[in-house]
């Protein structure tokens, strides 16, 4: 379809059905016993019963299944900030998505603020209502501050999904790429291209999983312990953990011998000669979007071994829809305090597992959203994380 007519379409049904979600009742009320069942009188007793156990507000009430997708509208899509308003229509597809992928209720929560402190006060105080948060287009460096603090205060998972649903695709594909290659992953050199929300996600997760050479460059090159330019306290924190060769340089300097790229940045930023000065049998992961770091065509021609990209349109595709729609029901199955790096882990093992041993052959390292169960896999290793990891405050027995 082309870009027209897919613009045109989308307006239409935006329009026709006025949005996409809705919220529905459970029960319909027909007559006054039903009424005082459902709201005063009755409706009461479940009051009482939270207030003397509140715990029981995950029996009495939607709270459990329900997930607030938060956003100022400061970094949507590759659109930018376009206010809160206009991140509606992104907001309301991520809720339909978690409720058609992993039947988590979702609701959109768009911020007329741009203030951390407010916007951390505001999220805080909506908490009570829901199971989960999901931060969603924050800009950087803003949302690492809102999502620490967050995670701090509040006693339900905060998940900003730009930052980890990103890493968790990001290292999936890295896992099975790495056995394309016949490499280890604490010999690898990486290059991250971007040090935004996604970048710095990124490196934290790839350290955490135990790489051990990982290198951050920005818009102005390598990110170096003590630049006196273009900082940020998240970028300092990628520079003391940056591998310890590189000093002041260009992603030119920085790509000479690395294994792996992963752009988190703009469209092509690699040359040819960028390519050819990596080590043998170079992964790129290019997920700028629309238009990656190095298009597919000219990676296959440059000698990429592995390329994966943020298009449909392509093989290997880094989609987070792998990923949060089965964070988010794991997570919520067992009432999960927190979204912490074991239960990242096992949704990276569990999105790697489903590629198989003959796809991984013919450079396949991601699997497809629409070919798997995915979401349900997902969520079954982070259910157990969760429990292993002491953040569980419920333990079903399905598992
Ligand atoms: P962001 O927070 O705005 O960060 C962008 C980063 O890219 C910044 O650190 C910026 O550097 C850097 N940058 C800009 N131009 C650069 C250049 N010429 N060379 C090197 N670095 C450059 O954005 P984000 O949310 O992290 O996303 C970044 C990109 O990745 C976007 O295109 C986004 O669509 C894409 N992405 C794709 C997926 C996916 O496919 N699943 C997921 C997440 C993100 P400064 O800090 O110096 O300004
Ligand atoms: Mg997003």
């Amino acid at each position: 379809m082309s870009n027209a007519k897919l613009s045109r379409e989308s307006l239409e049904l935006h329009e026709n059905l006025r949005g996409k979600m809705k919220l529905q009742p459970k029960i319909e009320v027909k007559s006054s016993k039903e009424l005082s069942l459902v709201y005063s009188p009755g409706v009461a007793e479940p009051c009482l019963a939270i207030q003397q156990n509140p715990k029981k507000v995950y029996d009495y009430t939607m709270k459990g299944n329900l997930v607030g997708v938060v956003s100022d509208g400061t970094a949507v899509l590759g659109l930018g900030d376009i206010g809160p308003k206009a991140a509606m229509p992104v907001m309301e597809g991520k809720a339909l998505l978690l409720q058609q992928l992993a039947g988590v209720d979702a609701m959109p929560i768009c911020l007329d603020t741009k203030d951390v402190d407010e916007i951390v006060m505001i999220v805080k105080n909506i908490a009570p209502t829901f199971g989960a948060i999901n931060l969603e287009d924050i800009s950087a460096p803003r949302c690492f501050e809102i999502e620490d603090r967050l995670r701090k205060e509040c006693d339900i998972p905060v998940f900003h999904d730009d930052q980890h649903g990103t890493a968790i695709v990001v290292s999936a594909g890295l896992r099975n790429a790495l056995k394309v290659v016949g490499k280890q992953k604490e010999n690898v050199k990486v290059v991250i291209n971007g040090a935004g929300a996604a970048g710095v996600a990124v490196m934290k997760l790839l350290l955490t999983m135990g790489y051990q050479h990982v290198t951050a460059c920005d818009s102005k090159g390598i990110i170096y312990k003590g630049r006196p330019y273009g900082m940020n306290t998240e970028k300092e924190y990628m520079a003391n953990l940056s591998s310890a060769e590189h000093q002041e340089g260009t992603l030119a300097d920085a790509l000479v011998g690395a294994d792996i790229f992963i752009g988190v940045s703009v469209a092509n930023v690699l040359t040819e000669a960028m390519i050819q000065s990596m080590n043998q049998d170079p992964i790129v992961f290019a997920l700028a979007n629309p238009n990656p770091e190095i298009t597919y065509e000219h990676a296959m021609e440059w000698g990429v071994c592995v390329i994966a990209t943020g298009r449909s349109d392509y093989p290997n595709q880094v989609n987070n829809m792998l990923a949060f729609p089965g964070i988010f029901k794991g997570a919520l199955a067992v009432q999960a305090t927190d979204i912490n790096d074991e239960m990242k882990m096992a949704a990276v093992k569990a999105i790697s597992e489903l590629v198989t041993a003959e796809q991984i052959e013919r450079g396949i390292v991601i699997p497809n959203v629409f070919e798997t169960d995915v979401t349900d896999d997902v969520a079954q290793a982070v259910m157990q994380a969760a429990i292993d990891s002491k953040v569980a405050q419920k333990i079903p027995s399905l598992i």
